[in-house]
């Protein structure tokens, strides 16, 4: 299924065995709670959201603005913790680990992607997509490598030394994707990751994201409101009062 042969980069780190039956899911949410409180008022965001993501699959997550997908991608990804309920990550709880445990796993098994690129300024796109590897102590040689390995697969192999400030918008989000599964993790999450583009950039930086994804077998999680750019995807979630719902 994954078309593993025409990239040059392994993005994910575990090869993906499809149908063993032991594999556990890389992401399972279990009875997720949140609420948040405005003056007197309590938000009951997520009441009991259940969702298994599998290696290899990808989710689209559509939903209104404020039913709550932030909310869900950052307990996700072990940013924010829930009021209740269970965060399994490649089948380990992590809700009683200690912080350290919880950013060494975000940092090695989860990439992120936000709706603003969030790249540092002063930074070259090789830099920007070097650094997280380099932050986990791999050597120079083999972050720049990577990097600019990652970057032509995106096709931005002539932009390596541009400053974000430099590029356009998808540019700067191609850049941003790069980044996120530059220590090859596990899982993807992305928060709207075109929501800032015209109809035709999103497009073309969407098509880069799920090719990626394809070729590497990361299981991945996209929250967008562009329902032709959820179609692509393997799977199609919302979020009603609550709760994670299939959609079809
Ligand atoms: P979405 O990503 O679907 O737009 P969010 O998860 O960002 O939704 O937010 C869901 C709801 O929770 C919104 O009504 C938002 O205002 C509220 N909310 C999010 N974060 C906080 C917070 N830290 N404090 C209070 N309310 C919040």
């Amino acid at each position: 299924m994954n078309d593993t042969t025409t990239i040059d980069v392994e993005i994910a780190a575990a090869e993906v065995e499809e149908g063993a039956p032991e594999q556990n899911p890389v992401l399972f949410l279990h009875d997720i709670e949140r609420t948040y409180r405005q003056g007197d008022e309590a938000l009951h965001i997520l009441r009991g959201a259940e969702l298994a993501v599998w290696p290899g699959q990808s989710i689209a997550l559509v939903a209104p603005s404020g039913a709550g997908k932030s909310t869900l991608l950052h307990i996700a990804g072990l940013l924010e913790h829930p009021d209740h309920g269970e965060v399994y990550i490649d089948g380990r709880a992590t809700a009683s680990l200690p912080d350290s445990e919880r950013t060494r796993l975000r940092r090695n098994l989860i990439g992120f992607v936000y709706q603003s690129h969030r790249l540092l300024p002063e930074f070259t796109a090789i830099e920007n997509v070097m650094l997280p590897q380099m932050i986990r102590g791999l050597s120079r040689k083999e972050c720049e490598k990577r990097a600019s390995e990652l970057l032509a697969y995106l096709g931005l192999r002539d932009r390596l030394r541009h400053r974000p400030a430099e590029l356009s918008g998808g540019e700067q989000q191609r850049v941003a994707i790069a980044r996120a599964v530059a220590n090859a993790p596990r899982l993807l999450l992305a928060d709207e990751p075109t929501g800032n583009l015209d109809v035709h950039t999103a497009d073309h930086v969407f098509q880069s994201l799920a090719t990626l994804v394809r070729a590497s077998g990361l299981a991945t999680i996209i929250a967008t409101h562009n329902m032709e750019l959820a179609a692509r995807m393997d799977r199609r979630v919302t979020l009603r009062e609550g709760r994670v719902v299939e959609m079809e």
